[in-house]
């Protein structure tokens, strides 16, 4: 059974929205880095400080802040029978390290799931995304429109905007989509389309689960 488990894919594939229906049915973490560097920046830890500079403008992160930060992450206890990792890995060097962490641990990858979406509809959610800061409810204002009593507290991801999307998608086509052959070559990777109403792709997700 599919217990560690890599959840990749452009920004704004819906991940995060995904990611969260899935744990929901799996009783392992949801681990994303995005969510944890937000924090450390909300925080104002010097791992946040030096984040907060890099994802304002739609960048990566440095590969050696991230990487300490993840594999961490994934020793602690709660993450011994399993993990989805949301966000990371996101170069094929953070690749390499996690598998290397993972190995001396005697552990592998079960599943890579590679969620696809066209750059052009991504450029669509991704602007259009907002977020109920007291809840964390994840909206789009066409596509999952947020009732009206609550528009006021929404709050919009500085790096969601049309400039640090774009920034994001040429990110990922340069430096994470080489992570897709390094899991094809371990035949672990699994690809699920990604468009549609969120309710039929999480069944294409449970279904790729198995
Ligand atoms: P996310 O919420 O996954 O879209 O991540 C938001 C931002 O955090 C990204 O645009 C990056 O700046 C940074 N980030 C998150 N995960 C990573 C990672 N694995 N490597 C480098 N930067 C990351």
């Amino acid at each position: 059974i599919v217990m560690r488990i890599v959840f990749a894919g452009p920004p704004g594939a819906g991940k995060g929205t995904q990611a969260a229906r899935l744990i929901e049915r799996l009783a392992i973490p949801h681990i994303s880095t995005g969510d944890m560097l937000r924090a450390a920046v909300k925080a104002g830890t010097p791992a946040g400080q030096e984040a907060e500079v890099y994802m304002k403008a739609g960048q990566l992160v440095p590969d050696s802040t991230v990487i300490a930060m993840a594999i961490d992450r994934i020793q602690e206890n709660d993450a011994r029978e399993g993990f989805m990792l949301d966000g990371f890995p996101r170069t094929r060097e953070q690749a390499e390290a996690l598998e290397a962490a993972m190995k001396e641990a005697d552990l592998s990858l079960d599943a890579v799931i590679l969620l696809e979406v066209d750059d052009a509809l991504i450029v669509e959610r991704i602007t259009g995304r907002r977020t109920d800061p007291d809840t964390g409810t994840i909206y789009h204002m066409t596509f999952n429109p947020p009732p009206a009593e609550i528009l006021d507290r929404l709050v919009q991801r500085s790096d969601d905007t049309a400039e640090a999307c774009a920034a994001r998608l040429s990110k990922y086509h340069q430096d994470t989509a080489p992570i897709i052959p390094f899991y094809e070559e371990r035949s672990i990777l699994r690809r699920v389309d990604g468009v549609g109403n969120p309710d039929d792709v999480t069944a294409r997700l449970i279904e790729a689960l198995g």
